[in-house]
Order: C-alpha cells, then structure tokens, then sequence
C-alpha cells in the first residue's frame, strides 16, 4: 500500500463511522470464512507457508562490505527452509520469489494472500551505519516499539525515517481497527518460536547476540491475511556476520532455526498432528 492509499483509507476511516463498522464485520465474516477454509485444509495436517525472500532485482537490500548482497543471501536461506520443512513431511511451502526478481511490496502480500497461506515468513538481513552491531531479530507487524525499530523499518520499507514516523502516524487510525488485531497475539507467538529456534540453532557460533523479538510497522507485513514475521537473521554490515552469511554451513543452520521454529508454531496450535507424527 502507498502512502497516499494509505492517507486516503485514514480519511475515509475518520469521515465514514457507520460504513467503518459494516466493513469491519465484512472483514471480520471474510477472516472466519478464510480460517474455515485453512481448517478444512489442515485436516490432512499439511501447512502451506509463504516464504518471502525479501528484495531482488533491481532492489539489492543492504551490502556487505564483502561484496554480498541481502538478496542473493534471503532468498537462499528460503530456498534451505522450503527444503527442510518439505522434507520432514506436511508442509506445502510457496515463494513470494524463487529467482532474483524485483517485487514491490504490495505485490509480495497480494501473492501471499492468493496461496491462502497460514503463515507468511518474510526473510531478510539487517544493515546499521556502525559495522559493529550485530545479531539476529524477528518482527511482528505493530507500532515501532523504539527509534531502532523504526529505523530497519524504514529501511526495509524503503522510506526516510522522517516519512516513516509520519505513516506510524497515519498507520495508527487505520490499525487500530482492522486485521491487525485478528492476527497480532499469532504473529507474535509465532515471531517467539522463531526468534528462539534461530537463536538456539546458532549456538554453535560464538557472539550469536540475540536481539528478541521487536515490533514495526513493516509495510510487506500489512494486509497479510495471516500470521506474520519479518526475520533479520544477523547484520550483513558487521564483518564477522557477513564473512558468515557467506557460508552454506551459518546459512543452513539459520534456515533449520527458522524452520523449526514454524514447526514449533503448528505443534502448539495442533497439538494432534504432532501426536500423530510422533506414532
Ligand atoms: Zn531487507
């Protein structure tokens, strides 16, 4: 969504109550027919995920000093988790991007959407002016908590800070009423079992800095009609963490971490196909 879009939406929210009302139930009804659907899906216990390799094309995301760009690096770390999470079996994972392709943001939730997905995992790696900081963090969709925040946000979505503080502004009308609150306690459930699967998958490595989980305003997260995470899986700007985003073996265990950590999320919300795996 643009920003205008977006100034447009948050006039109509302010000028239109009893319409704002019809829509909401309208929202709410289409919400409850989509999970009605999802269930039908999952009785065979097969989970579709949408993995979002964030950037491509002409948008390389943020640079290493080693020359690595962010998105060859996320979008090979999403091909490692579709391939481990089809492999243990039940998961039917789809891309947003499976090549170097350019995608505005709008169009990677309008494609996750149309899968009708259960999660949406968007992949990325992280940037900061000092080449010190370091670590691994996951986003759900909400108010930027802090300045940092805000800042990946800004950055991920491709705006100047000043605009993004601007569009929380805006944001805040629209989100304080919409899908966002139907998905946001799953995002952030889901957002823990990620977090903490990444970091304890990497533990292995030393100054593995764990960052937590971290609340934005991330515009490819907005509009997903599921429970979703943006994941920074360590700064491509810290020279240690680039030399080993580098590496398949750092890359393949961040995808286990982020896999294991979806697979974490449906064993808590289907505690029966766990059960059933386990026989
Ligand atoms: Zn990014």
């Amino acid at each position: 969504m643009r920003l205008a879009e977006e100034r447009k939406l948050a006039g109509e929210k302010r000028l239109a109550k009893p319409k704002r009302v019809a829509k909401a139930k309208t929202f709410k009804k289409s919400q409850e027919v989509a999970k009605a659907r999802r269930d039908i899906k999952n009785i065979r216990g097969v989970h579709k995920v949408v993995l979002d390799a964030g950037h491509g094309g002409r948008d390389p995301g943020a640079l290493g000093s080693n020359g690595l760009k962010e998105k060859d690096v996320v979008l090979d770390i999403a091909k490692r988790v579709k391939k481990i999470l089809e492999a243990r079996g039940g998961y039917d994972i789809r891309f947003t991007r499976d090549r170097d392709k350019y995608l505005s943001l709008e169009k990677r939730t309008v494609i996750s959407n149309k899968h009708d997905a259960e999660l949406f995992v968007s992949i990325h790696a992280n940037a900061n002016p000092s080449s010190r900081v370091r670590g691994l963090e996951t986003y759900f969709l909400n108010f930027a908590s802090n300045e940092q925040a805000m800042k990946v946000a800004a950055r991920e979505n491709r705006i100047s800070l000043k605009r993004m503080k601007k569009a929380r502004s805006e944001q805040e009308v629209i989100l304080a009423s919409l899908q966002l609150q139907n998905n946001r306690d799953e995002s952030l459930k889901l957002a823990n079992f990620v977090q903490d699967s990444m970091v304890y998958s990497m533990r292995k490595y030393s100054r593995i800095k764990d960052l937590g989980v971290k609340q934005a305003l991330f515009y490819v997260l907005f509009g997903a009609e599921m429970p979703s995470v943006l994941v920074e899986v360590s700064y491509i700007t810290n020279p240690e963490e680039a030399k080993r985003l580098k590496s398949s073996n750092y890359r393949e265990s961040l995808a286990k971490g982020i896999a294991s950590g979806v697979k974490k999320y449906f064993d808590s919300i289907h505690p029966e196909h766990k059960i059933a795996m386990r026989q």
